[in-house]
């Protein structure tokens, strides 16, 4: 039997583990994407910090790339120079300092969500249903509307690649629309965070994540394969309205379609291949300059080559 490639980081590991025969379409919320080299589950920080040793001198021709739950990324089937890292559960931790949350990298958002709102923690009420954990959240700087959530950044925990570990505040990560500073450089991995809430009467927080939940119900098809919204809004217009106003609601190539709820999403419907993806974006792009002429630009992240 051959000896798996990384078998001399997987003998120091303490408690982490790598995966070999691992297909991002089954991890990622789009539903494709093909095999990296390999994916690893971190489930400690001594083991975090060996593996990024190990990648940064012995490997250097990998690209090793720390995610989040894959919500807001398409992987194509060309990933094979790819090492995929995700934090496992020793990552999933919230901790309540007054009205602060320190929540670990993995968390999932909505689980910041749930415990702010027992806890009578205002300050997330916009982000229920929003899937992804905290970590892919603030790198996103994910939002709705009117708010987003570098407005609740105290402190956030990072290590760079070379293993520095430091704190930056919310300005140090230049947050901006659906953007950041981590977003754009990849320089560093996100440990913890350290939120801040407003007390606020439970009750009332509740209220409000119900009515939120209901509108983000009834105008996003939450419940099938996508990665959020497609495209940007161009300032002053919606992406969604200017896909709709070309007419490509339930427009669809292969098992790709144009969300008939939001335009701005494209679903995996039937067994979608990352080319239908691919496809469907070009022409929804094409559609929109031609009709508008406003080019849209992606929100997504597009992971691996064609
Ligand atoms: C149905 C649906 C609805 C959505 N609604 C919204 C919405 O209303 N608003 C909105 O803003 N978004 C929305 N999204 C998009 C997405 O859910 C968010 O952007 C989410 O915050 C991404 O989190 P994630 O953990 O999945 O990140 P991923 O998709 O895994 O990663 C996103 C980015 O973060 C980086 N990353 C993740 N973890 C780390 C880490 N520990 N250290 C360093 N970098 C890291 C990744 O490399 C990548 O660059 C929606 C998505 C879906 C599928």
């Amino acid at each position: 039997m051959l000896k798996p490639i990384f078998s001399k980081l997987s003998e120091q590991f303490k408690e982490s583990i790598i995966n070999y025969d691992f297909y991002m379409k089954d991890y990622s919320s789009m539903r494709v994407g093909g095999r990296p080299v390999a994916l690893i589950k971190i489930d400690n920080f001594y083991d975090l910090l060996l593996t990024l040793e190990y990648f940064n001198q012995e490997r250097k021709e990998l690209s090793p790339l720390i995610i989040g739950k894959s919500t807001n990324l398409i992987f194509s089937d060309n990933i094979r120079n790819y090492v995929v890292i995700i934090l496992g559960e020793n990552f999933n931790k919230i901790i309540q300092k007054d009205n602060q949350l320190l929540c670990s990298a993995a968390t999932p958002l909505q689980q910041v969500v749930r415990k702010s709102a027992e806890l009578g923690l205002s300050g997330l009420e916009w982000a229920i249903g929003i899937p992804g954990a905290i970590s892919g959240a603030i790198v996103n700087n994910c939002g709705s509307k009117e708010n987003d959530i570098s407005e609740l950044i105290s402190e956030i925990t990072v290590i760079d690649y070379a293993g520095k570990k430091r704190k930056l505040q919310a300005a140090d990560l230049k947050p901006r629309y659906r953007n950041t500073i981590i977003k754009e450089t990849k320089k560093y991995i996100i440990i913890e965070a350290l939120l801040n809430f407003e007390k606020k009467d439970r009750i009332e927080i509740l209220e409000t994540l119900n009515k939120n939940f209901y509108e983000k119900q009834n105008n996003q098809p939450l419940n099938e394969c996508s990665a959020g919204c497609i495209f940007k809004n161009p300032s002053g217009y919606s992406a969604g309205k200017l896909i709709d106003d070309c007419g490509l609601k339930g427009y669809s190539i292969g098992g790709a379609k144009i969300s008939e709820k939001h335009a701005n999403f494209i679903v995996n419907y039937n067994n979608a291949q990352f080319k239908d993806i691919m496809n469907l974006i070009d022409y929804a792009r094409e559609q929109v300059l031609k009709k508008f002429n406003i080019q849209l630009e992606l929100e997504v992240e597009i992971i691996g080559g064609i």
